[in-house]
């Protein structure tokens, strides 16, 4: 957010209409100093850790372990653009907990057979899941018992809308064997809202679903240690706890107007008689 914001300073500086006058450019420059030094203060006091991803000052390379996890499972992550420029992102914390050939991050809305001819491979391959929940997904734990355990799991990282609209119009996700994530374990991502109480941002199912495969619990201790810091620090540092709709609904504090679209209304329904949708 902070970059779009940069962006867009420059960008108006740029266009800025006829030339002033010599007084009036003078008083601008004045005027604006301050400005336009922000921006470069900001980029200069506030570089990124290459390992994290997160500002230097909020490094959170001490809650990630020393050496990447031995997992023999590898997982695609498949990200919507917009999740990437999000401030607060919980991707590039998985992928420094994991070795680079056993977590691959695909950014895209589109995914056809001719552009990505190694995911497609991978779709194909029986032994590769896709964690996407529905009345046709089976459950994770059930797949795990069998002898034979799957190797390669795809998880789409986005909002719910987001996430069906690249599950529904990729027909190669459709070629993996579905699956789900039967857990009772609350989001610790409190600082961004979920829908429900049991929905999982993609680094904490991605911890569970690895648990499971890798029939290892300390997997997920250790990759959630790093969230359950980043969102300490900012509940310190004034962030809000985001409870989900679902809280808000149940306890009466949901303070938006309810929505006049009857199906949006019904899922709200569902969501307070804890029907599962
Ligand atoms: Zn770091």
């Amino acid at each position: 957010m902070e970059r779009g914001a940069l962006a867009g300073g420059s960008a108006a500086a740029e266009v800025a209409g006829p030339a002033p006058t010599a007084a009036l450019a003078e008083e601008e420059r004045e005027s604006c100093a301050g400005l336009w030094e922000l921006p470069v203060e900001r980029c200069e006091r506030r570089p990124e850790c290459g390992r994290c991803g997160r500002p230097q000052k909020v490094c959170l390379c001490p809650f990630l372990p020393v050496h990447p996890l031995k997992v023999s499972t590898c997982l695609y992550i498949i990200q919507h653009p917009a999740e990437e420029s999000r401030v607060l992102r919980t991707v590039p914390l998985l992928v420094a907990c994991l070795p680079p050939d056993k977590c691959k991050v695909l950014i895209g809305r589109r995914f056809s057979e001719d552009r990505y001819p190694e995911l497609a491979a991978v779709c194909r391959n029986p032994s590769t899941l896709i964690l996407y929940p529905g009345a046709e997904a089976t459950n994770l734990e059930e797949i795990a018992l069998m002898p034979s355990s799957p190797s390669v799991m795809i998880i789409i990282d986005g909002t719910w809308s987001q996430a069906k609209d690249i599950f529904y119009k990729n027909s190669l996700f459709r070629l993996p064997k579905q699956v789900q994530l039967k857990t009772n374990i609350s989001s610790q991502y409190v600082i961004r809202t979920q829908p429900t109480n049991t929905c999982l941002s993609t680094l904490e199912c991605a911890a569970v679903a690895l648990t499971i495969m890798e029939k290892n619990k300390s997997i997920q201790e250790t990759i959630l240690r790093p969230l359950q810091a980043l969102c300490s620090f900012q509940l310190q540092h004034g962030a809000q706890i985001h409870h989900s709709k679902e809280h808000l609904l149940k306890n009466g504090l949901y303070d938006k107007p309810m929505p006049k679209n009857k199906r949006k209304l019904r899922r709200m329904e569902l969501l307070v008689n804890n029907v599962k949708i």
